[in-house]
């Protein structure tokens, strides 16, 4: 069965494009099969992963607006040994936004076309898909929305920072919105703490703050504030090609590992 995750915080800079292509490389190194969709139109995580993206492109855009089918768009991805594949985002995507409110079916559009390309990757690979995961901008509007409806999981990253917790609340009125009237199969999958810095004492009240308020929900992995991280993006690259052996790669591997194991069906919604 393939695991379809929407990475979201409508905060922005807390790490959900460097947790979203880190895990997903990490994933694939681990031999499974892993498609990224950018939702954000900056396009940090096509950039991240050496996608071409320049207005123009094929992108979510398309498949969100014009019912383009993702096998049209989606791009296989430099790093990831023919496992990773990704949804490029464009500038274009900004218009979305606005352009989704007048559509039919407004809100499942991209769950109708990750569930075709779920089974088009199984027709093509003789194999499911093990993860989906995608890249959501920095706010609650249709976009997220959209990923909320066609993913079963939200993994929340929470950046190890004042204010860490801040529209958490927002964020999960949100998610029981969507569940109750949209897809009720969605749940807090898990919580990872971004950022991390170990010589401030801050960091390690705000882990103890979102373990007290999230429990096991939290990865046990904590991702560390590493400059390695922030610098690969400019290299096309995620972290496990860029520096595979630094602090921020070993972390992501870590975080990626509990992830494969969290048990994910048979938890109390929340
Ligand atoms: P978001 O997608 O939530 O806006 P990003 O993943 O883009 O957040 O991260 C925001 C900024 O912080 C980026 O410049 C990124 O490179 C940097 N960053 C993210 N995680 C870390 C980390 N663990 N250590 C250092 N810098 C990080
Ligand atoms: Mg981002």
């Amino acid at each position: 069965m393939t695991r379809v995750l929407a990475v979201a915080n409508q905060k922005g800079g807390v790490g959900k494009t460097t947790t979203t292509v880190n895990l997903a490389a990490a994933l694939a190194l681990a031999g499974l099969e892993v498609l990224v969709v950018d939702l954000d139109p900056q396009g940090n995580a096509s950039t991240a992963l050496g996608l071409d993206h320049h207005s123009g492109t094929p992108s979510t855009y398309e498949v969100l607006t014009q019912d383009l089918p993702l096998e049209e768009i989606v791009q296989s991805c430099p790093e990831g040994e023919g496992r990773l594949w990704a949804a490029p985002a464009t500038i274009d995507l900004a218009g979305a936004e606005i352009e989704l409110v007048s559509l039919v079916a407004r809100e499942g559009r991209l769950d109708r076309a990750i569930q075709a390309y779920v089974e088009h990757h199984r027709e093509v690979r003789g194999r499911d898909l093990d993860f989906v995961i995608i890249d959501c901008p920095p706010s609650l509007g249709l976009l997220t929305l959209n990923a909320f409806v066609a993913a079963r999981e939200l993994l929340l990253p929470i950046q190890c920072e004042y204010y860490a917790l801040e529209g958490v609340s927002q964020l999960l009125a949100t998610v029981d919105l969507v569940r109750r009237h949209l897809n009720p199969r969605l749940e807090v999958g898990a919580v990872l703490l971004t950022m991390y810095d170990g010589r401030t004492r801050l960091s390690a009240q705000v882990v103890q703050e979102v373990r007290g308020h999230f429990g096991d929900r939290v990865l046990p992995t904590v991702i560390p504030r590493s400059v390695r991280l922030s610098e690969a993006p400019s290299y096309g690259q995620t972290i496990l090609a860029y520096d595979p052996t630094s602090s921020g790669a070993l972390a992501y591997v870590d975080a990626a590992r509990e992830l494969v194991g969290t048990a994910h069906s048979d938890r109390a919604p929340g």
